[in-house]
């Protein structure tokens, strides 16, 4: 069983395809407000999201970015769906980054074979643990890191701070973000405590501290092939 978010405010689309994931096994949920879906896919976490592109209050296109640039939403696979079914929509969706692509009318028969195809994909990579990039090699389950194939020391929160910023290299994490994923909601952590570990990671990963990069103003990045001068 999976848990799907809809984002449709077209209540009996949202309610069709609520049905038609219900009776594969599958727990559904759903919002009709653009400006619903960020707080509501960090509420449920959903397995995946199913998102139309014209909806009130955000639309789908800004979700999908709010989506993917919060770490904690980043890696939801996400189908978008759509009343635009021109062919330049649909290249626009799948640049964008979608998982898929429906134009509506669509078959909720073929919504669903397809949602089910992205969950067994998905299901698949989450297994493996380890997570390589470059000369770091992270191992999830035992939670050690390796650089240049030897064995490092590092704090948990260290080890937590490294694969936030590992998993998702495309995105600079914000500040904000890093501590809420890392610390957790509750705490009150100073922004000064992160920079302390950060400055503390990168002394401990020496030269290879360079793949930690600096975005002023705004946060940190894992960068495989680091600006030298960024990271002053
Ligand atoms: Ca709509």
């Amino acid at each position: 069983m999976s848990k799907i978010l809809i984002v449709e405010d077209e209540a009996d689309i949202a309610e069709l395809i609520a049905l038609h994931l219900e009776r594969e096994g599958h727990e559904a949920s759903s919002v009709s407000n653009g400006l619903q879906a960020l707080p509501a896919a960090l509420q449920h976490m959903p397995d995946l999201i199913v998102l139309d592109l014209m909806l009130p209050g955000l639309d789908g296109v800004q979700v999908f970015k709010r989506l993917r640039a919060d770490t904690r939403t980043a890696g939801i696979p996400v189908v978008i769906l759509t009343a635009r079914s021109q062919v330049v929509d649909k290249i626009a969706g799948l640049e964008l980054g979608a998982d898929d692509y429906l134009s509506k009318p669509f078959s909720p028969r073929e919504l669903v074979l397809r949602i089910s195809a992205i969950l067994r994909r998905v299901k698949k990579v989450t297994h493996v643990s380890e997570l390589r990039r470059g000369r770091f090699m992270l191992d999830r389950k035992n939670m050690k890191l390796f650089l240049d194939g030897a064995p490092l020391d590092l704090t948990t929160i260290e080890f937590k701070l490294l694969t936030t910023l590992m998993e998702n290299d495309t995105a600079v994490h914000a500040r904000a973000d890093l501590l809420r994923e890392v610390w957790g909601y509750s705490s009150d952590v100073a922004t000064r405590t992160l920079d302390t570990h950060i400055k503390r990671l990168r002394e401990k990963l020496g030269p290879a501290g360079v793949h930690i990069v600096t975005i002023r103003g705004t946060g940190f990045q894992f960068q495989d092939a680091p600006d030298a001068a960024a990271t002053a």
